[in-house]
């Protein structure tokens, strides 16, 4: 049985008529772009097609795409950039407390270089509240920047009520279309934005591409220097490849898409209602239904999402826990919990999401596969529901079970459980070797029995 992947939010596979597209720019068609001679001027063209197919996905007008390296260099382009142009005359900006940590993060340095931030809170369903927004505006307000969709939870906010209100009050609107563009209809003039971040590889383009659309008259000061490419705003040789399969994915976008989200609705349902009638004590997260058409967000009580993703991989089905849990830190994720859910609830999540390559039988085969999964979690010794690192905190052997992931996967471990290594060696770095064999070394040397 293949394995079923389930991580569309994550990334998706590259389409292969992008991949038929990017290839002749990796190797023949191989010129620079700001070259004069014939090989520079292959390239350009490409580049200025792609650029033409990106703004026509989101209703925009080429000369207002600016190619970036993501999602993630698009929001940084978009904050820091308006900051920059406004320094010395405004200086708040208001986002929302559900952001992707591009935005957050951004904030957060921007506050520390004097700004002022401003995260508002949203509801039960991860919600903004626009008069929420109304009410934070100053007259030092510099830039709003609500997402379009939730990356977790799949909330899609009012983003164009946003937009009026932003363009009633003079301030210019950024929204993080990353999750939303190719995929839900995204037209510029309707959303009423002035900045716009998208990412290729969340659309069947390739990694290590994005754009920033900026509505012309709108100054955002560039925030990479060297060269004149992007029209001065964004320096560096262009990704020619990369923006190819771009402009290729959004093109393949435009032709699909309505017809994709529908199928992918249809799909969500379906499994958002089979796990409430398969699973005890399911509960989705994020809005019943003004959500992506291809996010599937639950919590399962009595279950740690990690050792539910584990053990779902084990039989070969790829999701992500909403309780994202970096190398340093197991706290739950900032979307629930700004969601109003409990730790333990936020613990207990996971996203499933769906794309392309998705189907009914995929579903089916979850839905048998959960059941079965949750009943064995929810029977493990109440010593090992925790989360890894609480377990091996509290001294108790991990099973076999979970040992066994460790090794059938050693960079999604060292990832996920090296807070283990944070327990047992305080202070010393992955480096070589496996966080398994840390762990057990640590123990062997604090006499802790193996289990
Ligand atoms: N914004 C959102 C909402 C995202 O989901 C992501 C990626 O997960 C990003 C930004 C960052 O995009 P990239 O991976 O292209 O840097």
């Amino acid at each position: 049985m293949g394995r079923i992947y389930l991580d569309y939010a994550a990334t998706t596979p590259t389409h292969a008529e992008v991949l038929k597209a990017m290839r002749p720019f990796l190797r023949d068609a191989f010129g620079n772009p700001s070259s004069i001679h014939s090989a520079g001027q292959e390239a350009r063209v490409a580049v200025e097609e792609a650029r033409d197919r990106v703004a026509s996905m989101i209703g925009a007008s080429s000369e207002e795409i600016v190619f970036t390296s993501g999602g993630t260099e698009a929001d940084n382009f978009a904050l820091k950039g308006m900051a920059y142009a406004n320094e010395g005359k405004r200086n708040h900006i208001i986002t929302s407390s559900v952001e992707h940590h591009a935005v957050l993060e951004t904030c957060k340095f921007l506050e520390r270089l004097g700004f002022a931030v401003t995260f508002l809170p949203v509801d039960g369903c991860g919600m903004i509240d626009p008069d929420d927004v109304r009410k934070a505006i100053t007259e030092k307000t510099l830039l709003i920047s609500v997402m379009h969709a939730n990356n977790e939870v799949g909330t899609i906010e009012p983003v164009a009520e946003i937009g009026k209100l932003a363009r009633e009050s003079g301030i210019c609107f950024h929204t993080d279309a990353v999750q939303t563009a190719g995929h839900i209809p995204v037209k510029v003039d309707d959303l009423g934005v002035d900045i716009l971040a998208m990412s290729a590889h969340k659309l069947g383009g390739p990694k290590g591409v994005g754009a920033l659309y900026v509505r012309k008259g709108t100054r955002v000061v560039s925030f990479m220097h060297g060269g004149e490419q992007e029209k001065g705003r964004r320096a560096s040789t262009e990704n020619v490849p990369g923006i190819v399969g771009f402009g290729k994915a959004a093109e393949i976008a435009q032709r699909d898409s309505d017809r994709e989200a529908k199928r992918l609705t249809t799909l969500r349902d379906r499994l958002a209602q089979g796990l409430a009638q398969h699973v005890e004590r399911v509960r989705l997260n994020g809005h019943p239904t003004r959500r992506l058409p291809n996010n599937v967000n639950v919590s399962v009580d009595d279950v740690e999402g990690e050792l539910l993703l584990l053990n779902l991989n084990a039989r070969g089905i790829c999701v992500s826990t909403g309780s994202a849990c970096s190398s340093s830190s197991s706290e739950p994720s900032h979307v629930l919990l700004a969601l109003g859910l409990s730790h333990e609830r936020a613990r207990g999540s996971v996203r499933f999401s769906l794309g392309r390559e998705t189907h009914e039988r995929d579903i089916d085969r979850v839905l048998a596969i959960m059941p079965e999964v949750v009943t064995k979690l929810r029977e493990m010794p109440p010593s090992m529901k925790g989360t890894a690192a609480e377990a091996v905190a509290a001294g108790n052997p991990l099973r076999n079970a979970i040992l066994r992931y460790e090794t059938e996967n050693h960079t999604r471990m060292l990832c996920r459980f090296s807070h283990l290594r944070c327990l047992t060696c305080p202070g010393s770095g992955v480096g070589k070797g496996c966080v398994l064999a840390k762990w057990q070394l640590a123990r062997r040397e604090s006499g802790t029995p193996d289990g």
